[in-house]
Parts: C-alpha cells; sequence; structure tokens
C-alpha cells in the first residue's frame, strides 16, 4: 500500500475512509442488541457501500453481509463471508445462486413467486429453511411516515391483497422447506423510532393471525447513525423490545443496516482547479464532482469544511459557484453567498459523512471512480487506485 505522511499529498478527488469510525457504529449498534436480544444479528448492507476494505472491516467485526443481487452475493463470497453469513434479498437473485444460498445455510428472504417455484428443484433429503418479505406501505402503517401520498413498495407480498397469504401456503406444502422467518424491510425517509414500532405492531398481528413459528425477524434498514440530534441505536432497540409480543422477543432479530454504519465513515475531498467571473457571478471549478457526493442530486447542503491556504483573501462581492469537474452544466455543488472569502486554486473542500450511497451509485461519467484513502491518526494509505482506462476497457473487444 502506498503511504503519504501529509493531506497535501492526497491525490484529488479522493473519499477517505476513517475506519475507527465505521467500528464505532458496528459495537454501538451491536451492544444496543444484546442489551435486550440474547439472538440478534447485523447485516450488513452490501449496496450502500462495497469498497472491499469495507467489507473486510464489517466481516472482522461480526457483521453478515445482506446481498440484493447475485452480484452482491458472489461478491460476498468473494471477500470470505462463508454462507452462514450471508442474507440474501431482494429480486436479482439468480437461480442458481438461490439454490446454493439456501443449501448452504444463507439466510434467504424470499421476494417473489418465481422463487416460490425455484423451491421445487431443492432436494427432497433434507429440510430446508426460507423467509419470507412482506409488504409495507408506508402510508397504510405510519402514516407520519410517508414521504408522498400512498408510499407504496414494489417489494415483498402484500397480505391485504391476499398474496402473502397465497405464497406461504405454497411454501407450506412443500414437505422439504420451512418457513422460518419474515423481514420487513422498509426505508422511511424520517428514519424515525415510531415507524419501526408501527411496523412491528403491523406485522406482528399477522404472525399470530397466520400462526406462523419463526426463528428470526428481520426488521431491514434505515436507521440513522450516531448523530447528536437523532435517534440512538439503543432507542431503536428499545423500541422494538417493547413492541413486540413477550412470545416474539425470543426470535432471533436481525438488522440491516447501511446508512446507520458507513455514512460518517467516509470523507470525500477535492480541490479548487480554477476561477472565472462572469455574468455577476464567480465560477468555482473543483476536480471533484457532485456525482461523488451526490448521486441523486437531491442535497440542498453537505456536511463540509474548507482547507484553504493562508494568503490574504479578499471578500468576494458576487455570489461563487462551486462546481465539478464533469462537463455537466448541472455539475454544481453549492453557492457561497456574497461577502464570503474568495476561493482560489489549491484551496480543498472535504465533505463528511458521504459513505453512504455515494461510491456505489456514481457513475463512470468522464472520470473514472476516485482513490480511496484509508486515514490512520495522520498516515493515507491507498485501499483503492482510482480506476484507469485499464478497467474501462476490460472485458471489452476492440
Ligand atoms: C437498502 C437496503 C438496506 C439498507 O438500508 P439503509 O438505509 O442503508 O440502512 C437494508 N435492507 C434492504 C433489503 C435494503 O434494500
Amino acid at each position: 500500500m502506498d503511504t503519504i505522511n501529509k493531506f497535501s499529498s492526497i491525490h484529488t478527488p479522493a473519499f477517505i475512509l476513517d475506519e475507527k469510525e465505521v467500528v464505532r457504529n458496528i459495537n454501538g449498534f451491536k451492544s444496543a442488541l444484546d442489551s435486550l436480544f440474547p439472538q440478534n444479528i447485523i447485516g450488513y448492507s452490501v449496496k450502500t457501500n462495497s469498497l472491499p476494505y469495507l467489507l473486510r472491516i464489517v466481516k472482522e467485526h461480526g457483521c453478515n453481509a445482506e446481498v440484493v443481487s447475485y452480484h452482491e452475493y458472489q461478491l460476498a463470497l468473494a471477500m470470505g463471508f462463508p454462507l452462514e453469513r450471508i442474507i440474501y434479498n431482494g429480486p436479482l437473485k439468480s437461480k442458481e445462486t438461490f439454490l446454493e444460498a439456501i443449501k448452504g445455510g444463507a439466510i434467504v428472504n424470499i421476494e417473489n413467486w418465481r422463487e416460490i417455484e425455484w423451491l421445487k428443484d431443492l432436494p427432497k433429503d433434507k429440510k430446508y429453511g426460507v423467509g419470507i418479505r412482506i409488504n409495507v406501505n408506508i402510508s397504510a402503517v405510519s402514516p407520519e411516515d410517508e414521504a408522498c401520498p400512498d408510499d407504496d413498495s414494489r417489494f415483498g407480498f402484500s397480505y391485504e391483497s391476499g398474496d402473502l397469504r397465497k405464497a406461504i401456503n405454497k411454501i407450506q406444502q412443500l414437505s422439504n422447506v420451512r418457513l422460518m422467518g419474515i423481514h420487513s424491510h422498509r426505508e422511511p425517509k424520517t428514519r424515525s423510532v415510531k415507524f419501526y414500532s408501527r411496523v412491528i405492531e403491523y406485522v406482528q398481528n399477522i404472525i399470530l393471525e397466520y400462526g406462523l413459528q419463526l426463528d428470526y425477524w428481520d426488521l431491514g434498514g434505515g436507521f440513522f447513525g450516531i448523530m447528536p440530534s437523532k435517534p440512538s441505536y439503543q432507542e431503536y432497540v428499545d423500541a422494538f423490545y417493547h413492541t413486540l409480543r413477550p412470545e416474539l422477543r425470543k426470535l432471533c432479530i436481525i438488522v440491516e443496516p447501511g446508512n446507520a454504519i458507513v455514512a460518517s465513515g467516509f470523507d470525500y475531498v477535492m480541490e479548487v482547479i480554477d476561477v472565472k467571473e462572469h455574468d455577476n457571478k464567480i465560477y468555482v471549478c473543483t476536480d471533484g464532482t457532485r456525482n461523488d457526493v451526490d448521486p441523486f442530486f437531491h442535497k440542498s447542503n453537505y456536511f463540509k469544511e474548507f482547507l484553504v491556504n493562508d494568503n490574504e483573501r479578499s471578500i468576494a462581492d458576487k455570489i461563487q459557484i462551486v462546481s465539478g469537474l464533469s462537463c455537466l452544466e448541472y455539475d454544481r455543488l453549492f453557492e457561497l453567498p456574497t461577502g464570503s472569502n474568495r476561493l482560489q486554486a489549491g484551496d480543498r473542500i472535504i465533505f463528511h459523512r458521504v459513505g453512504a450511497y455515494t461510491m456505489t451509485l456514481s457513475p463512470l461519467f468522464i472520470h473514472c471512480f476516485p482513490n480511496v484513502y484509508l486515514q490512520k491518526e495522520d498516515k493515507y494509505s491507498l485501499v483503492r487506485k482510482e480506476w484507469s482506462e485499464k478497467q474501462l476497457l476490460e472485458n471489452s473487444i476492440y
């Protein structure tokens, strides 16, 4: 690994990983779960950030890998997660990996009808366990948490439509398959504690009505990480415990946090490369891109910090538009109001808490994936070198 002693030598743009922060998040969530649930599992959501070095950290700190496609499933295996430590969700399973996962003891949550058909191809010599995903309409279950009217979901089987009953019947007709778990993931925009209580109330009534004898309840993800003004892991876990009927507290409780584990573990740093002035505005061009820190282009603000050279600054008499390297007109990150210090080439801007849904969602547009450094005290070592034409040409015929 290339190691650098000075922040100023970091090749920008770059992500910077603080391993300690990720471990603090894992341990925080784990001790909250351990305080009330003798059986519990953290399944780290791989899609939230699949950087291999990060997957190794989460593996070494006891998390399972929660995967939602056969690519992620194969990545988890390649990273050394044994099948018993993989949670396989989502509609993009392949039949081959689906059957292999069930046979090998992974937690597999059935998401659609074709998977129920695939179960018929399991060997008949043994009994295999599977889970099933229940459909959750946020507007119906917890209206205060809806992101829009009729905040419905494409995933899982609906209780109200009768599909859940039908799907469970089909599974129960198979003599070599046992329904051992329920999966109730839904990501509320609010990430509120109340939402999880409401989902638990809704689902446990169905479990009791159907008389299901389960081993686990997978509550999914969607939690806040450690932030002063937000609910703590313990508050979420207390709410699970107090909402669950005593007879269901014995289940193995699974959570699938992504954001809560990785968001705060990554910074992004970019550098100002040029400044122009026209149309009564100052245009600040950087070597970073909004694709890297806000790939949905939804954020209106960032946790950011300026590292400016200490030469004298004039006050800008115009707004400064800080923008990215891409040739997209809309690759603009934020504006600084009139009266701010003028930015200059060589200044750096650091974005904090950008570990979730950034690196896995950025496109290979104009610029390849940037360097990722691991920070330990004031040393920086490269854990993923920026992609180049080599990776772009791989698998192509030309
Ligand atoms: C995306 C996803 C998660 C993780 O959600 P976060 O908001 O990152 O915690 C967990 N489970 C499933 C099934 C998901 O699709």
